[in-house]
């Protein structure tokens, strides 16, 4: 029977979007479809609704972070079964390839983006490629779920690439942001020491609930170092904070850099520094299934506490993009359809 439902469609290039009635989608035999429990808002969709995504197809639902409920499979599908609670990484890899089979699918050739070249999430019922989904454990709350494919698995998977051991310190910029504060509570969760770094004299009790120490201010090297050896940096926020995490670093330091706030701007390296102190840069973007079920795991187990700022619906979507500019809230916003 064809029915409408309702969706936040991105109409085309730098056009906005619009509230509208789309058909239902129809699952293909490798996909299946979801019912959306939580979908997030991010500062992705902002920069896809500013033209800067060349791969976006219009039109186009936005969204590309989503927990859900399986109402209806296609024939390949297998694995998962009608009422199985699930989240969706944030692109489609082919499964195939070698990166694919090898368990690193956030580098397959062929991968297609939510919210690019496939429908997003924000919308009453969402279709997604089997490749993409992973089984939430029974317990987990949906809004520490829909925080997991893009925020604290992406976190989960810059701190294994780091190689973070135990008892290391981890310093957190950008500690009261989206990301900030749930990268000190994955950090927390692995067993390092964390100190949350913050411009925000009204945000640092809150970070103090989560980290061991807070620094507030635009210079925080020195006094991180009084602290202790900083063995590797969350950088969530980019060049503003960049010389300083650099700075901030013991030998052997690593930074894993996930902020680009100002993608125009560029940053002098003095290669001496990095090279004289042993610093890994660790460029970092996504998350694979892997680390999806690792945070999944400690978001299940309670380890980490999802931060919300607030939850809207379909029809208030502007007033969530609102909620999501607003300096004076800590954490993820939320769309429940
Ligand atoms: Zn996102
Ligand atoms: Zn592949």
């Amino acid at each position: 029977m064809f029915k409408l439902m309702k969706a936040v469609v991105v109409i085309g290039h730098k056009q906005g979007y619009k509230v509208q009635e789309v058909p239902d989608p129809k699952p293909a035999d490798d996909e299946v479809i979801i019912k959306v429990d939580r979908a997030a808002l991010c500062y992705r969709d902002l920069l896809q609704l500013q033209g800067y995504y060349p791969r976006m197809k219009y039109p186009v639902i936005l969204g590309h972070e989503v927990v859900g409920t399986i109402i209806q499979k296609g024939k390949k599908v297998e694995g998962f079964e009608e009422g199985d609670k699930v989240v969706s990484l944030l692109y489609a890899p082919d499964g195939t390839c070698e990166y694919c089979k090898q368990g690193e699918e956030a580098y397959c050739h062929s991968r297609l983006g939510y919210s690019e070249e496939l429908d997003g999430f924000f919308a009453e019922y969402a279709k997604i490629k089997v490749t993409s989904l992973v089984k939430v454990p029974k317990g987990t709350p949906d809004e520490g779920a829909v925080l997991v494919p893009c925020v604290t698995g992406m976190i989960y998977r810059g701190l294994m690439r780091a190689h973070l051991k135990p008892g290391e310190t981890v310093l957190v910029t950008g500690a009261s942001g989206g990301v900030g504060i749930h990268a000190v509570q994955v950090a927390k969760a692995l067993g390092a020491k964390v100190i949350g770094v913050t411009t925000s004299e009204e945000k640092a009790p809150f970070i103090k609930k989560f980290a061991d120490h807070v620094i507030v201010g635009k210079k925080f090297a020195e006094e991180a170092k009084k602290i202790s050896d900083v063995h590797v940096v969350i950088d969530t926020v980019g060049t503003p904070t960049f010389d300083e995490s650099l700075k901030s670093l013991w030998m052997g330091g690593r930074i894993v850099q996930i902020g680009n706030v100002d993608p125009s701007q560029a940053y002098q390296l003095r290669l001496g520094y990095v090279i004289l102190k042993d610093i890994q840069i660790i460029g970092h973007a996504s998350a694979t299934k892997k680390d999806v079920e690792g945070a999944l795991k400690l978001t299940a187990e309670g380890k980490i506490q999802p931060i919300i700022a607030g939850t809207v619906g379909i029809d208030d979507i502007d007033k969530g993009y609102e909620l999501l500019k607003d300096k004076n809230k800590i954490g993820k916003v939320l769309l429940k359809p």
